[in-house]
């Protein structure tokens, strides 16, 4: 993707732009979903794999699942009606309170649901309805929940960014995004990158100073941006990780503590994918 005077300049408000604008919202809605209960359902499921390895009494386990139970109140646990349920609107309406014990919702949930939709508007706005679109559509929601799950938990889940790069793998296989050989190259380069810091740092600190989530990330962005791009791209990640970081470790005060990279490698390649054409060779 391109982002100069030129692509603006076809940057008019359309029917397909509102289209866009309502499926980022709608979409923006299911993504926190996803990012509350996806990790959730993955402990749940380590825990039974633990038990399982361990030949431990399997345990009954709370059932949990993407769709269900409905969506409802963390504190009184009722179920929300679907006139609470729509996107931006409804917490306005509620003014961020559950309408029956008053407890506050997060402002990241409309947050979340305006950024996805802004994120659908300018991909609209750039590609239109195109296949390429689509699948730049598609990685972008995927990025918004690694972000953010990262962000929580500090982990990259394999069943998020494993289907993201065979998703860009395939979709380069038959000449889309970037060429098979650039991107098969990239997704090494990406791996191998992060992978080899990893190493060194084991080596001289005796410490594990990232997680092998990053290295697949990076992977992703090598396939999606091409290596050579990998560069700039890791450089800003620093940057962008060392400026999330940072309040972090002096509110805590303790610099031992994990640290999220993934939201910093995934603005800094977004940004990549924004400004500049994949290399591909
Ligand atoms: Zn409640």
């Amino acid at each position: 993707m391109i982002i100069n005077f030129e692509t603006l300049r076809y940057f008019e408000f359309t029917p397909v732009l509102f289209l866009y604008c309502l499926l980022g919202l709608l979409m923006g809605s299911f993504l926190n979903v996803v990012i509350y209960r996806l990790p959730e359902m993955i402990v749940i499921d380590w825990r039974q794999q633990a038990r399982d390895f361990l030949d431990l009494e399997s345990q009954k386990e709370k059932s949990i699942s993407l769709c269900m139970p409905r969506s409802h109140c963390r504190q009184c646990l009722k179920t929300i009606r679907f006139w609470e349920n729509i996107p931006v609107l409804s917490w306005l309406l509620l003014k961020g309170k559950c309408s029956h014990c008053k407890i506050a919702i997060s402002i990241r949930y409309p947050f979340v649901e305006i950024m996805t939709a802004g994120f659908s508007v300018l991909i609209g706005g750039v590609y239109g309805l195109t296949a390429e679109g689509v699948l730049i559509l598609i990685i972008t929601y995927y990025l918004i929940v690694i972000a953010l799950i990262d962000f929580d938990h500090q982990i990259i889940p394999d069943c998020l960014v494993l289907p993201l790069l065979w998703l860009i793998l395939i979709a380069a296989s038959v000449g889309y995004l970037n060429t098979p050989s650039g991107a098969i190259l990239g997704a090494v380069a990406g791996y191998l990158s992060l992978w080899g810091i990893y190493w060194v740092y084991k080596i001289c600190r005796n410490q594990e100073g990232l997680g092998h989530g990053d290295f697949k990330l990076m992977a992703v962005f090598g396939a999606l941006l091409g290596a050579p791009m990998l560069v700039s791209m890791i450089a800003l990640s620093a940057s962008l990780g060392l400026l999330i970081a940072l309040p972090m470790l002096l509110k805590k005060a303790d610099f031992q503590q994990a640290i999220p990279f993934g939201p910093a490698i995934i603005i800094s390649g977004w940004v990549h994918l924004l400004v500049s054409e994949p290399f591909k060779f």
